[in-house]
């Protein structure tokens, strides 16, 4: 493609951004990236509190987050944020340890010997059947293909059949069944659904497995993770200032043309003329929302195939509250509730976020989830006190609610659109309209996967 193609990026988030990075590193000058809102990170979002920041979206990160990385690389920072610890509570508010630490318990608790039984099982299974499993985003899973980059530091091209993937496709909870490892879940549930990505028996073990590929898990299981003192929008601002084309921020798009082999973007009421677009955005929101969020397919001149694929995506409804303690109520540590990651819990606290150690001045986040696939929405406010209540239990009452939010989390598919190949049928459609799709639906809504996939669609396209 021409050097001076002009390219019109629609998201500031870590998607968005690290397209603008690696266009540039490829020597692609003439892109701009438009942002709605006055902010760039996106869900990486850390507001300010007593002159220190706290997270309202992204914490943390792990040593296989090489995108992020490379971002890193690119402005001269580092992961240099608070040492993440947690403990475990049970619905209760008592204090419980899941996991037997030590060897002496392990010996006398067979069911933690079972597990760690499965968990090797596990391993070694990722390693061989699903070989191919843990590339990023998901071009020929269904179809029994692995095809991208390997999670390694020199992220190796790989390509290869491998039929076992195909059941990629089915929820994680069947999966583990299938494999005869369902006692793994216990490791992986808490970060994944306590992080909002939903509930095994609805999410496809591909999400759960891309994102949480062995080592990735065993990261977070060891407490071997990353933050950043500034936040994790430090991140993405500071990748902003070190852009020749920083995001054009307060960007309201009124309307996508596409005809003629160039792409009009009508933009704070002007039109902008473009030859590609990169979409970050949501492609689809399947209800009104109150932040006023919409999909691309509503202010596209969006074609049937568009529209018709991007309406199988769903997204987690995940809440987020941030608020103040009185010091005797001050949690000590962050806190796990396993017993409320179920989908008979929807909207119970699932977890709570303490993020420096050596301070009560400051916020606490809780985390909820109030949808599951073959359940009613749960409504905010019932969910936002539910989760109030639940801290009461769990012997740390909020004074104060500071901030909160409902966010556009994890967009998906499930399971039947997965397995009848709806990522090789967008995969197709790259560049087909001018438009290139990124962004967390086609990958996983981490950090690192969607900056990842950025860079993938710009080694691939551009
Ligand atoms: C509570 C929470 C906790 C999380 N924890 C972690 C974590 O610990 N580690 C981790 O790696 N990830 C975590 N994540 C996920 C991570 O933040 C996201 O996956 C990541 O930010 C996705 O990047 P993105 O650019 O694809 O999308 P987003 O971050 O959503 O960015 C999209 C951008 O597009 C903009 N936009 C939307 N519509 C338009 C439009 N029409 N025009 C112009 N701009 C538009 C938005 O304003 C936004 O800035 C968490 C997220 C949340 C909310």
């Amino acid at each position: 493609m021409d050097k001076n193609t002009r390219i019109c990026i629609i998201g500031g988030g870590p998607a968005g951004l690290s397209a603008g990075m690696y266009l540039e590193k490829k020597g692609y000058n003439n892109y701009t990236i438009l942002e709605r809102q006055d902010r760039v990170g996106g869900k990486c979002w850390s507001p300010y509190y007593n002159g220190k920041r706290y997270e309202m979206g992204a914490i943390m990160g792990v040593p296989s987050y090489y995108a992020v990385h490379d971002v890193e690389e690119f402005c001269g920072i580092t992961h240099d944020g608070p040492k993440l610890n947690r403990n475990y509570k049970d619905s209760q508010g008592n204090v419980i340890e899941p996991f037997a630490r030590t060897l002496g318990n392990i010996i006398k608790n067979p069911w933690m010997l079972k597990m760690k039984g499965q968990l090797k099982k596990f391993g070694d299974l990722l390693e061989t059947k699903y070989k191919g499993y843990d590339v990023n985003g998901h071009r020929g899973v269904a179809e029994g293909r692995y095809d991208g980059y390997a999670v390694t530091p020199g992220r190796e091209k790989v390509q290869g059949e491998n039929p076992n993937l195909k059941d990629l496709a089915l929820p994680f909870k069947e999966f583990c069944e299938k494999n005869g490892v369902p006692l793994v879940q216990k490791i992986w549930i808490g970060p994944f659904t306590s992080f909002g990505y939903g509930y095994f028996d609805e999410i496809p073990a591909a999400y759960v497995l891309k994102y949480l590929d062995y080592q990735t898990c065993m990261n977070f299981v060891k407490v071997n993770l990353w933050t950043w003192e500034q936040g994790t929008q430090y991140i993405w601002e500071q990748l902003n200032a070190h852009l020749k084309n920083p995001a054009r921020l307060n960007s309201t798009i009124e309307k996508v043309e596409r005809k003629d082999g160039k792409v009009y973007v009508t933009v704070n009421g002007i039109v902008e003329e473009y030859d590609k677009i990169i979409v970050t955005a949501p492609l689809y929101i399947p209800n009104k929302r109150a932040d006023g969020q919409k999909g691309m397919v509503e202010y596209f001149d969006a074609r049937q195939d568009e529209k018709e694929l991007f309406s199988k995506i769903d997204y987690e409804r995940y809440d987020v509250q941030a608020f103040l303690t009185t010091p005797e109520n001050h949690p000590e540590i962050s806190y796990y509730v396993f017993d409320n990651m179920v989908p008979e819990k929807l909207g119970h606290l699932m977890v709570y976020y303490r993020r420096w150690k050596e301070t009560k001045d400051q916020v606490i986040t809780t985390y909820a989830l109030r949808k599951h696939k073959n359940s009613k929405e749960i409504p905010y406010d019932e969910c936002k006190k539910m989760v109030l209540d639940d801290l009461k239990i769990m012997h740390n009452p909020a004074e104060k609610v500071i901030n909160e939010w409902s966010v556009y989390y994890f967009p998906h598919v499930f399971s039947e659109d997965y397995a009848n190949g709806w990522y090789d049928k967008v995969e197709a459609m790259q560049g087909k309209y001018d438009t290139f799709y990124a962004g967390e639906v086609m990958s996983f809504g981490d950090m690192d996967e969607t900056a990842e996939y950025s860079r993938e669609l710009v080694d691939r396209f551009f």
